[in-house]
């Protein structure tokens, strides 16, 4: 019978519905769940589809700095609020993923 710490722990958290690359949150689709990515949840934002890179803040940060370079376009332009404030949004970026 298999101990308790050879059953692999699940990386993420329950529900977390904050993107990690660009702080966009919507409160409704979460890009982690039951611990795990919710791959096809794709952000209508920074475009970042949720994986097991994003456990990594150094992954986090080159795919960050890289759509900053871009000029933080968004995926879904429909989706960019009419006053949408960046730095406002960055600052939803979990302490963690910074
Ligand atoms: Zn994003």
């Amino acid at each position: 019978m298999p101990s308790e710490q050879e059953l692999p722990l699940p990386p993420g958290p329950e529900w977390e519905t904050v993107c990690r690359v660009c702080g966009y949150d919507d409160g409704a689709e979460p890009f982690w769940e039951a611990g795990w990515p919710n791959e096809g949840a794709i952000c209508p934002c920074c475009d970042n589809e949720p994986s097991m890179n994003d456990v990594s803040v150094m992954a986090l940060r080159e795919l960050r700095g890289y759509w900053l370079g871009l000029g933080a376009p968004w995926r879904s332009p429909g989706s960019r609020p009419k006053n949408w404030d960046i730095l406002e949004q960055v600052k939803h970026i979990p302490a963690e993923w910074r």
